[in-house]
């Protein structure tokens, strides 16, 4: 990688989470039985407002744990909106569950709710998965609703929106759990690392069980089988220093968003983040744009371009609907979602890491309208 190369992400590991990890070597804490998972724990806990927290190694297994803690019956099928990772759909279906795909809405990139309402028809449809999308919320309002009318658990995923609040109340502060994730590009990093938030004591109970391999009463007799999803000492101090500073983090994150907006407000062919959508504003955790169809190349030849120029960038998700892991166990046969089929292909996003400059994301910026204004050369 040249010198001058901008990443599309640098965390900001600073002074005090060195301070804070050469603490926690020296408190003799290296595994999870330390006083830094439990502090951490309680520490995102209290942020979203919940009774309970649980570390856990990263935020797949967040969400391995979150739905095999319903204990629905095999074959109960799941709402996930189709546009994110695959940790969401893998974590259905490794749980023996079937994942019911969704369009997302074509501003806000996230779960459109109208087609969620007409998926929760299916009477066995026993849970959502909402999942908050480049820091954006998704409408927890309206989705907590259709929730409560049917009956549905839900599992809120809120690795994208650390910090961010919907309708008054903080993302990871709804459902019966949600889930985090510390990974590197997170707001807030433990480097690998995740966490189950719930009010609910047995839900809290059963995570906490299937995080240590299920261990019963008498140690080494195991009555399910659960994982090592085992968060260590190490990731929590790191983890206590970042939350310290998540206020400081979101208001970095956004003035990088307004920076771009700026920066990009009359460059042709591309649809920009909303601000605000949902009941909530955007933390920009990553900036995304979408290319409009008379654009003649697609987001992976862009992210080409912009790579040859020196500007790290990453495509949008694809579609679990498209996954061919999924389509071969003979999942979403038949379904055609447009909306996130076209984002797939024509979104991208920049630069955007605590650790980059201002230089760094004009650099990004005037790199990427070149492209735009010249797109054969
Ligand atoms: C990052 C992310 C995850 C997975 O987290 P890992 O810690 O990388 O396993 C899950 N869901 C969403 C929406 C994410 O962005």
């Amino acid at each position: 990688m040249a010198a001058d190369f901008v990443p599309v992400n640098v965390p900001q590991i600073g002074p005090e989470d060195r301070e804070a990890l050469a603490a926690c070597v020296e408190s003799g804490w290296i595994g999870a039985e330390g006083p830094q998972v439990a502090a951490f724990e309680r520490a995102v806990a209290d942020w979203c407002g919940r009774r309970h927290g649980v570390a856990v190694s990263n935020g797949s297994a967040a969400l391995d744990a979150a739905v095999a803690a319903l204990r629905l019956a095999p074959g109960d099928k799941v709402i996930l909106p189709t546009f994110t990772i695959v940790s969401c759909a893998a974590a259905i279906v490794r749980a023996g569950l079937v994942p019911v795909a969704v369009d997302c809405d074509p501003e806000t990139w996230t779960i459109d709710v109208a087609q969620a309402e007409a998926a929760a028809e299916d009477p066995r449809v026993r849970a959502i998965m909402p999942v908050h999308i480049y820091g954006l919320p998704c409408d927890m309002a309206a989705l907590g609703a259709l929730a409560e009318r049917r009956g549905l658990k839900v599992v809120e995923d809120a690795a994208e929106a650390h910090g961010v609040t919907c309708h008054g109340r903080r993302c990871g502060g709804f459902g019966d759990l949600s889930t985090f994730s510390f990974y590197p590009n997170k707001l807030v990093t433990t480097g690998e690392g995740g966490m189950i938030l719930t009010d609910d004591d047995a839900l809290a109970e059963r995570c906490r069980s299937l995080r240590n391999l299920c261990f019963g009463p008498r140690r080494f007799v195991h009555e399910e089988l659960g994982w090592n999803l085992r968060m260590s000492s190490l990731q929590a101090a790191l983890g206590l220093s970042q939350l310290r500073r998540a206020e400081a983090f979101l208001a970095r994150k956004r003035a990088i968003g307004a920076l771009y907006d700026a920066l990009l407000a009359d460059a042709p062919h591309i649809r920009r983040p909303l601000p605000e959508a949902n009941g909530g504003r955007s933390s920009y955790w990553v900036y995304g744009v979408v290319l409009d169809d008379a654009f003649p190349l697609d987001a992976d030849a862009v992210i080409a371009r912009l790579a040859d120029a020196g500007i790290g960038a990453r495509p949008f998700f694809w579609p679990m609907h498209e996954q061919p892991v999924f389509r071969r166990m003979g999942l979403f046969d038949g379904v055609r979602l447009p909306v996130a089929e076209r984002i797939a292909r024509r979104g991208l996003y920049l630069p955007g890491g605590l650790g980059s400059s201002d230089d760094d994301f004009r650099r990004a910026a005037a790199a990427l309208r070149a492209i735009l204004e010249s797109p054969t050369r």
